[in-house]
């Protein structure tokens, strides 16, 4: 499942290939993954394609003028360029075809959207507009982090994954998120000092970036087909039950947390 570094990368080639382009054709064929009706869809047709943005697992496409594209890619999806039609896949559920003849498209397995919100109708766009701040955005300082957490219960693990608190960090990158800043997952978030979450805002954001250098994930794919090189090279505790953990030589465990599952060092993170 693509998190926020494989969605930020794929936005910045998205804004890299298609900024200024107009768009000539689109085929939509899954009509459950749509917000409005594949008819109304066409009202993108003439129109330009400006830069696209990542926020969360979202992908946000300005289109000129006034409209928005909103792309998420679910459990697995790949969204791919076409500079002509041999690299096109079988089955996709979106097909832009610019003026140029090149062509976008996004196909994915499980729980994708397509969705079209005017710049009005963005702001009530219901499963966008309660999502948290980005990780990577400029104002996510160890302040506003603190700021997020005051007040909250419930574990961290569980707050972290939560999309309306932040938005982007999935069941990969959490793990050795928190490992780096030495918190057990199902740590209660009243118990968390401010060296802590100090600790918990380097690490998040270091690994996100360590990531996005990598071109994201290993097993997800690049506008351009390519995988990732993040992978159990750069994983620290991830996936890595029955090793050794790299500060204290204990075995790292893999443990049910709630409805995910934890890979952690027990001395590193105890509770
Ligand atoms: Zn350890």
């Amino acid at each position: 499942m693509p998190e926020l570094p494989e969605i930020a990368n794929l936005a910045r080639q998205m804004t890299k290939e298609l900024h200024g382009k107009r768009i000539g054709k689109i085929e939509l064929t899954q009509p459950k993954c749509l917000n409005i009706s594949a008819k109304r869809f066409r009202r993108i047709i003439g129109k330009t394609v400006k830069e696209t943005k990542a926020h969360g697992k979202w992908l946000f496409t300005r289109l000129e003028p006034k409209d928005n594209l909103l792309l998420n890619l679910g459990m697995g999806g790949d969204l791919r360029y076409h500079k002509n039609r041999n690299t096109l896949p079988e089955k996709y559920q979106l097909r832009l075809t610019f003026r140029d003849t090149t062509e976008l498209t996004a196909s994915f397995s499980w729980f994708g959207y397509i969705h079209l919100a005017s710049d009005e109708e963005l702001p009530k766009h219901k499963m966008t507009s309660k999502l948290g701040i980005s990780p990577l955005d400029e104002k996510f300082t160890v302040d506003r982090l603190s700021s997020i957490l005051s007040g909250r219960r419930g574990n961290i693990k569980s707050f972290l994954l939560d999309q309306k608190n932040i938005a982007g960090i999935g069941n990969v990158y959490v793990q050795d998120t928190l490992f780096k800043a030495r918190l057990h997952p199902l740590r209660k978030i009243q118990t968390i000092t401010q060296p802590e979450i100090a600790a918990l805002h380097q690490s998040m954001r270091e690994a996100l970036y360590q990531s996005i250098k990598l071109g994201g994930l290993r097993y997800e794919r690049d506008l351009y087909g390519r995988h990732g090189r993040y992978g159990p090279e750069q994983f620290i505790v991830a996936y890595k039950e029955s090793k050794p953990c790299p500060a204290c030589g204990t075995v790292i465990v893999k443990a049910r947390t709630g409805s995910t599952s934890s890979y952690l060092c027990p001395k590193c993170q105890q509770l």
